[in-house]
């Protein structure tokens, strides 16, 4: 591509807003621009580098077997409905009307969409596995946009999902998809880590994140220092530390509370498992029925509620309401402090449990009468806390230390949550009804573009690994205006691109320090200069990378930058 001609908006000036490199950087460069809030152009340079990254991602997946398509990004709500995202995403989800007054969601993801579609389109174990996958661009309005392309309001995402009739299947696929993934981030050059992930609001069990390591990360990952142990901070098992206190715990008294739902009411009611409701408590506050989902052991008696994670509040007010499901996370229990993510509701979820609602749903009771001041004191709540820098590591081997990391991907085992509630189902071997087992997988693109940029670059600018740079080459002939120059970059400019290279050609009438400071910036892998030496057949050659030089004649240049 010659440069005269192309559209490459370099800036001297570190634009104001930008906090950190990539961002930076990548503005600096001409790679991208800002329109609105979280919402770029990709500029030709930015183009080109998210397309080498999308052809990795598209050769990883079809070797793992994945499908491509393309879904739609404008969704019809009724699909949200079906599966309670609709009202549990929150305002993430970018809603809109149509002429109508229909209503329509912008895909931030597509669990709806594919559910609906396999549903409608595979009815038996024959086309089973499937695994499916796009690329293209999902809307998130993200509370804070922030740092250029890693939080964006509109962005590219990978996403494949798959659909089984066994765990086994799943677990075979899951496997593939994560081989498949740190293939595509090694390619990338990426310095990066698999991690146990939090299944948040997703409803899943099995999850790893993969976190390119890098200080801007928003997430914190903490790893054993000897063992391969790597866990999301959010997911990292909380430390519970509860003593009993010196008087003794009496018998809890069990009784069937008025406002109890059967464990089949609630969990029609919610449109959630069964096996999910009988961990659950469901009381009522302010008229409102809180339900709260606990992870992981809880035993009253013994007071050794672990993992608290999730509440849901349902409007018994009316009908039309009871379906909304407020979904929260709670990253932690009780007066110690809750949880950006946590609302209002959720609070009072905790607050209910305080006050003394707790235990174990067995069908149709709950403990109540639980007096935190005698069962458990606040200070022994306070002992309930994440997984810290210095504690021994959960796996037994070495000592936990904390890095940061920025999410370019994410793999999960769905279970049935989606097809469930979708009623995605197939015909067995003997012919009866089953619901599909489902996974997903998901890849930042253009995140990763700002992952790799964060990662790799010097005081002047960017420095693209080979794989995913926007060019080969950056030919740059120093004075177009002399002849010499001129000819023999222009005869190099057809050579190098009939030999297989990716060229960029600085053709501009520009000064030589505008040129290769652009270069600098722009940071193709290997420069080629074309300057007082052309009449002799001698260009410069600069590798980006190690700034080392070297002066060749123009004959043996295939071989020296090969
Ligand atoms: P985060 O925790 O950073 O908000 P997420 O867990 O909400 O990400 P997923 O739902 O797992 O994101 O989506 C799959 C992938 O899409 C993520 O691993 C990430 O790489 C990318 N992604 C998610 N949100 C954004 C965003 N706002 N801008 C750019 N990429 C994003
Ligand atoms: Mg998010
Ligand atoms: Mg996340
Ligand atoms: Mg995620």
């Amino acid at each position: 591509m010659k440069q005269s001609m192309s559209f490459i908006p370099t800036l001297r000036e570190v634009p104001a807003d930008a906090e950190i490199k990539s961002h930076q950087l990548l503005l600096r460069a001409g790679f991208i621009r800002q329109n609105a809030s979280g919402v770029y152009s990709y500029l030709p340079l930015g183009q080109r580098v998210l397309q080498k990254i999308e052809t990795i991602i598209r050769e990883e997946m079809n070797r793992a077997g994945a499908i491509e398509l393309l879904m739609p990004a404008l969704q019809q709500a009724e699909l949200w409905q079906e599966s309670g995202r609709w009202y549990s995403y929150g305002p993430e989800l970018m809603r809109l009307k149509d002429r109508h007054d229909r209503d329509f969601a912008l895909g931030a993801t597509h669990e709806e969409v594919i559910t609906s579609l396999v549903r409608d389109e595979v009815k038996t174990y024959k086309r089973l596995p499937l695994t499916l996958y796009q690329i293209q661009t999902k809307f998130r309005d993200e509370k804070r946009p922030r740092f250029g392309l890693l939080r964006g309001r509109e962005f590219i995402m990978k996403d494949a999902y798959s659909f089984h009739t066994s765990q086994e299947s799943l677990d075979e696929v899951y496997n593939k998809m994560y081989e498949a993934y740190s293939n595509v981030f090694r390619r990338c050059g990426l310095n990066f880590r698999a991690v146990i992930a939090d299944s948040g609001a997703m409803g899943g069990k099995d999850t790893h994140e993969f976190m390119v390591l890098s200080d801007v990360g928003e997430d914190t990952i903490a790893y054993s220092d000897t063992s391969d142990y790597a866990a999301n901070i959010e997911m990292a098992p909380v430390i519970t530390t509860y003593e009993k206190s010196d008087e003794p715990l009496r018998e809890l008294e069990k009784v069937h509370t008025p406002e109890q739902k059967s464990i089949e009411e609630v969990s029609s009611f919610l449109n959630v498992s069964r096996e999910k409701c009988i961990k659950s408590l469901l009381f009522k506050v302010d008229e409102k029925y809180v339900l709260v989902l606990v992870r992981g052991d809880h035993e009253v008696n013994d007071v050794k509620v672990k993992n608290l994670f999730e509440a849901s509040v349902v409007e018994l007010a009316s009908p039309e309401e009871t379906k909304q499901i407020m979904q929260c996370s709670i990253g932690s229990l009780g007066p110690i402090g809750v949880s950006e993510k946590v609302e209002v509701v959720a609070d009072k979820a905790v607050q209910a449990i305080v006050n003394g609602v707790c235990g174990a749903n067995e069908e149709g009771y709950h403990y109540i009468g639980v007096n935190p001041e005698r069962d458990f004191t606040v200070s022994q709540y306070a002992d309930l806390r994440f997984i810290q820098e210095g504690d021994p590591s959960p796996d037994g081997q070495g000592t936990i230390r904390f890095a940061r990391g920025i999410e370019v991907g994410h793999v999960f085992k769905l279970g049935t949550r989606y097809s469930e509630a979708m009623n995605a189902t197939y015909l067995d071997e003997n012919g009866r009804t089953q619901t599909m087992i489902m996974g997903c997988y998901g890849i930042g693109v253009s995140r990763t573009m700002a992952a790799i940029a964060e990662q790799f670059s010097d005081e002047n600018g960017l420095v693209w690994p080979v794989a995913v740079a926007p060019f080969h080459l950056h030919l740059i002939s120093v004075n177009p205006k002399n002849d010499e120059q001129r000819h023999l970059a222009d005869e190099l400019y057809e050579k190098l691109q009939n030999n297989g290279y990716e060229v960029l050609y600085d053709d501009r009438q520009e000064r030589p320090g505008v040129k290769f400071a652009d270069s600098d910036l722009i940071g193709i892998p290997v420069r080629i200069t074309v300057g007082k030496r052309a009449g002799e057949g001698i260009v410069e050659i600069k590798v980006r990378q190690t700034g080392e030089t070297m002066e060749v004649h123009v004959s043996e240049l295939n071989e020296t930058i090969q």
